[in-house]
């Protein structure tokens, strides 16, 4: 009798635990639905009061229509050794939300796993060691509302949002809300040479690169960013077919090896495919990912999360899960654990 008691406690102890480690794991991220502005801003807020021994959140600055542009960053205080600094990057491409989500589900994951060592990432603390987080979940929040028809805070804009050249539906839209495609408007040195297959003269939904690099506020924010804290990789996030660009002709060779090792690794394990090393500056130029290699001389990624769908629309939000959590979850780490693994062959790169 005694032992059934012992037994029914045990178990009720058992759920209890098992309870509270699911409830201490728990997303704070929607996971199935259309993610807007609004809930990119509510979602951190909520983790700026959930983690504020290691989440600092502050306005990196305002877009075009004067939507904030939040910076995450992560760090443990306690550890005083010199951390390295790694960017994280999403949404330069307006209607590209699942890469946000990515983000900011990264983030929450991690942060959980920092508390609670039975959560998703069993060796969350030892990479605050070595690293330190900057993370732009949201770059691009004018051109997100757009894709979105999401007026609320940018109804004074409709009018000059509605002059500028539309290529599809809203939907479909790229550029910020001013028609400049962020990602072809970073000043590596080849802006002048860029004129993408899909080239517009004029400001655009999509295709448009800006009158000079730096000019929409939102690149010339990240710029100064990448600027000011030197990060050894910086990954940016999109969200279509399942690739990794990560060289180009112009600054590869800088590398000595390290860029192909890295990158393979994490297409391997993620089961991504590697983009050949981009050729011509009129195809590639003017990419956050091309601004890092060619002026800071780091690792630099665009990474393209969710399969191939020959439509300009991304997958339906309901697949995130399916498409890209599941294979991609431990894209950052990998791209840590590999680098802390190779960092010593290649230090004098990043002196
Ligand atoms: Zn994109």
């Amino acid at each position: 009798m005694q032992n059934r008691i012992r037994f029914q406690i045990l178990c009720f102890v058992l759920t209890i635990s098992h309870f509270g480690s699911a409830q201490a794991c728990k997303d704070l991220i929607e996971d199935s639905a259309v993610y807007k502005v609004s809930m990119i801003y509510e979602d951190v807020v909520q983790l700026m009061y959930g983690h504020e021994d290691v989440l600092s959140v502050q306005i990196l600055g305002f877009s075009e229509f004067g939507q904030a542009i939040p910076l995450l960053k992560l760090e443990n205080k306690d550890v005083q050794s010199t951390k390295k600094p790694i960017l994280l990057v999403a949404n330069l491409h307006a209607r590209e939300f699942y890469s946000s989500k990515f983000l900011m589900k990264f983030t929450n994951q991690f942060l959980l796993s920092l508390k609670n060592e039975r959560c998703l990432y069993k060796n969350a603390s030892k990479y605050l060691e070595e690293y330190i987080f900057y993370i732009v979940p949201l770059a691009n929040p004018d051109g997100l509302k757009i894709a979105q028809q999401d007026w609320k805070g940018i109804e004074g804009h409709r009018d000059e949002i509605s002059k500028i050249k539309r290529i599809g539906p809203y939907s479909d839209w790229k550029a910020n809300g001013k028609g400049i495609d962020l990602n072809n408007n970073f000043d590596d040195g080849n802006f002048h040479l860029k004129h993408g297959r899909l080239f517009e003269e004029k400001p655009a939904s999509q295709g448009h690169k800006g009158s000079f690099p730096g000019e929409a506020i939102e690149a010339k924010l990240i710029q100064n960013l990448v600027d000011s804290i030197h990060p050894l990789i910086t990954l940016s996030f999109h969200t279509k077919g399942d690739v990794l660009f990560w060289a180009d002709r112009g600054t590869h060779h800088k590398f000595k090896g390290l860029d192909t090792k890295l990158n393979k690794k994490v297409a391997t394990e993620c089961g991504l495919i590697m983009a050949r090393v981009s050729q011509k500056p009129k195809d590639y130029a003017a990419g956050l990912e091309n601004y890092v290699r060619a002026k800071t001389g780091t690792i630099g990624v665009c990474v393209e999360l969710s399969k191939p769908n020959n439509k300009e629309a991304q997958h339906p939000p309901s697949m995130f899960l399916e498409l890209v959590w599941k294979k991609c979850k431990n894209l950052p780490f990998i791209y840590l654990d590999e680098f802390s693994r190779l960092y010593p062959e290649y230090a004098d790169l990043f002196e």
